[in-house]
């Protein structure tokens, strides 16, 4: 798919929901020359700079859109509190790096609270219900864990038991699509099973998790609304082809999301190698998007940042977030193929399932006075073109893959990122990952220092019998 100028600056003016933070589009020309050149401006793209910036090294970064942030994007401007219209939580505070950095950059987290209410039509679940869906969770997390131990992959889906009853399509959509964007059926078990747990004590950035990233690239040199159209390479230099003037460099690191790359939006001279292709296409983004309604009053009368699902039979279901930071804001996250197809009818049809779905679940007064809504639409943002990769059975191993070094090219992004795939701190992980393999490339970063050799016991001489 290619795009004219014309059609990048409307889709670039349409995700301008809210001005990037400290982010200067560059004000100069382009700089004709640099160290390492980063291609998206991403939670990958401004890791990656920000080592490079760290080794003392000359980095700019291009980014299509008009905002740092990628996947990552906080709209104040549409509900006037702050709604992460892609990634919203961070997992595992004592290791993630997200935590840690908005914790440094002095914005506020704070955990989800502990436990989700399950609805049964306009009812909430009994306990004996919970714990029945609890363990037919456990139940069908370990069936996956154990498909993922046999001698060939197989779809998360063919490993599910059959006997989840009026609990099936709950337990589809909570492992599958609403961890992952894709429906079981479409998902490696290997890949779901070495996934490191995000499903454990979910943290939240008050301020979104997008301002952070606009906030850790305020420093980075970066030319906002510069799409890179054609990169030439070799092992020795590539250039990068924008709109707005070419740079030479030394080595580039590519962010863009595994759709992009395989849509061959970016023109590669040489062609990119067909085996990064193939593994980019098996690990292709599912479907994850966010409709938010703007219900004044609390009219369904949940607590703060209440998560809700649904006892569902089939995956036409959602997550609700409700009241979101006490505001009047909730968001029905609907995702993996139901989320895509409707996706694709528009933001009105998406609107009217919210509003039938909540409907359902708390009467039909309790969504009489929407007063706003706002849906994304991952699949068609086209810098993104979809949510987050999973991969598809038997291709777990494109993700390494994708780390092999292309000349001098490296790609970055949560794709290649073996356990934290589809999350922001796995992006994060796999920028610094690629920046210090940028940097070694360009020589400045040495390999450690291989362990020495353990000095050799001196041998033993032989006792001579006296
Ligand atoms: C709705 C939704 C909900 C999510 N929820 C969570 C969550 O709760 N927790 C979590 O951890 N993760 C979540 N994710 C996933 C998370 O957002 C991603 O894993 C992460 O943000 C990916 O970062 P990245 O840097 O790899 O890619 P991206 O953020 O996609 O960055 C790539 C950048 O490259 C730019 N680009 C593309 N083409 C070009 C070009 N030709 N030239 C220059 N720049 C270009 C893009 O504009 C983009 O800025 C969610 C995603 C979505 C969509």
């Amino acid at each position: 798919m290619t795009m004219t100028r014309r059609e990048f600056l409307s889709a670039s003016a349409a995700l301008a929901v809210a001005p990037a933070l400290g982010a200067d589009a560059w004000g100069a020309p382009l700089p004709r020359e640099a160290d390492i050149v980063v291609i998206g401006a991403g939670a990958a793209g401004i890791a990656a700079a920000r080592r490079i910036k760290a080794a003392n090294r000359r980095v700019i970064v291009v980014e299509a859109t008009g905002l740092i942030g990628g996947r990552c994007l906080t709209d104040t401007a549409t509900f006037g509190v702050p709604f992460d219209r892609g990634a919203r939580w961070m997992h595992n505070a004592d290791t993630s790096p997200m935590v840690k950095l908005a914790r440094g950059a002095g914005l506020d987290v704070y955990p989800a609270p502990p436990g989700q209410k399950i609805r049964v039509g306009r009812r909430n679940a009994r306990a004996g219900e919970i714990e029945y869906f609890l363990a037919a969770l456990v139940r069908a997390n370990r069936a996956i864990d154990d498909a993922s131990r046999g001698k060939v992959d197989v779809s998360c889906a063919s490993a599910l038991p059959k006997d989840l009853g009026d609990w099936a399509g709950t337990a589809e959509f909570m492992l599958g699509a609403n961890a992952t964007g894709k429906d079981l059926k479409d998902i490696s078990a290997i890949d779901r099973a070495r996934a490191l747990e995000r499903n454990n004590a979910p943290i939240a950035c008050r301020q979104g998790l997008g301002t952070l990233i606009a906030k850790l690239g305020e420093q980075i040199p970066l030319a906002l609304s510069t799409p890179a159209s054609r990169i030439a390479w070799s092992g020795r230099d590539v250039t990068v082809e924008t709109p707005a003037g070419r740079i030479a460099a030394r080595a580039a690191i590519i962010t863009v999301s595994s759709n992009v790359l395989t849509a061959g939006n970016i023109k590669f001279t040489p062609d990119i190698p067909k085996r990064h292709l193939d593994a980019a296409a098996k690990l292709s983004l599912g479907s994850y998007d966010h409709i938010a309604l703007q219900l004044p009053g609390n009219p369904l009368g949940l607590a703060r940042d209440e998560i809700i699902i649904e006892q569902s039979n089939s995956t036409r279901t959602a997550l609700l977030f409700a009241d979101i930071g006490s505001s009047s804001m909730c968001s029905i996250d609907v995702a993996g193929s139901f989320g895509r197809d409707l996706a694709a009818q528009g933001e009105p049809a998406m609107v009217a399932f919210a509003v039938e779905w909540l409907t359902k679940l708390f009467g039909s007064d309790a969504v009489a006075a929407v007063k706003k809504s706002s849906a994304t639409r991952w699949n068609a943002a086209p810098f993104a073109l979809g949510a987050m990769s999973s991969a598809a059975p038997g291709s777990q191993p494109s993700r390494k893959t994708l780390t092999e070094p292309i000349g001098c090219m490296f790609l970055a992004g949560e794709a290649t990122h073996e356990t934290l795939w589809g999350t922001v701190d796995g992006a994060w992980e796999s920028g610094e990952r690629a920046a210090e393999a940028a940097l070694r490339r360009i020589g400045a970063l040495r390999d450690p220092e291989p362990a020495a050799a353990p000095a050799r016991a001196p041998k033993q001489r032989r006792r001579v019998a006296e």
